[in-house]
């Protein structure tokens, strides 16, 4: 007896119930909706339908009517990129980034979401300079786990942008208390004055080698410039600019 049910019950097919609230007018409403789908489907496929098939047929119409054609667009319809700031926002911390670091940001979301369909959300963000070195994780597994750089690094393990940016202050002879006020107003880090000198000496080293280089080329150009002229002494601020840089940087 018992192998006769074993079999009965493997012959029937897989099936679950869903409760659906309503009294007798409302069952033969629908019963009678679901009737003339199943008689539209029927003749128009040309093969028996069950009712699994016509309400899946029935939803993946209203979903396509209402969210569009592409499965995955429908569940994860993609977020608009142009967003206001909340007002209880607008003090949130900036960073700088590099156009290579928001690739690698794309390829890390991108290989996370092949393996898992949970978000990544930021989970802690320690500022080193004006770079932001980011915790991220999702919600589903711990393992789930990755720091992403707003900068990548130089071959000495300095980032990129804390470089770029400390060229930028020590050519344009910002005062240091310029740099100090306008990092304090916008919040987007600090390079630390210790790290700021270290860059100042082999800056200053580079800057150096270069304007000797610069002098040399300039009066090898002035003296090939003329057949009988074997030496120049003068050389004029006024035609090498950068010389005047020089003096206000003190290199
Ligand atoms: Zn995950």
């Amino acid at each position: 007896m018992a192998t006769e049910k074993q079999d009965f019950s493997q012959k029937r097919p897989l099936n679950f119930r869903i409760e659906i609230p309503g009294d007798e007018t409302v069952k033969s409403r629908i019963l009678e909706k679901l009737q003339k789908a199943k008689s539209y489907l029927t003749s128009t496929w040309n093969k028996p339908v069950n009712n699994s098939l016509i309400i899946e047929e029935l939803l993946d119409f209203w979903i396509k009517q209402h969210l569009g054609s592409d499965n995955s667009k429908k569940l994860h319809p993609f977020p608009s990129t142009y967003s206001q700031t909340r007002r209880q926002d607008v003090d949130q911390g900036l960073f700088v980034t590099a156009e290579k670091s928001l690739d690698t940001y794309g390829e890390l979301f991108e290989a996370h979401t092949r393996i898992c369909n949970r978000k990544l959300k930021v989970l802690k963000r320690t500022m080193k300079g004006h770079v932001a070195s980011v915790r991220l994780m999702c919600t589903k597994a711990q393992l789930h786990s990755y720091l992403w750089s707003s900068s990548s690094y130089l071959p000495n393990d300095d980032f990129l942008v804390n470089h770029r940016i400390c060229h930028a202050f020590y050519s344009s002879g910002l005062l240091q208390l310029h740099y100090t006020r306008f990092i304090n107003g916008t919040g987007i880090g600090c390079i630390t004055k210790e790290r700021r000198s270290k860059f100042f000496r082999k800056y200053k080293e580079h800057a150096e080698n270069e304007s000797v280089q610069s002098v040399d080329n300039a009066i090898n150009n002035e003296i090939s410039s003329y057949d009988d002229l074997d030496g120049i002494n003068i050389m004029t601020d006024a035609r090498h600019g950068w010389r005047k840089v020089q003096k206000v940087l003190q290199l």
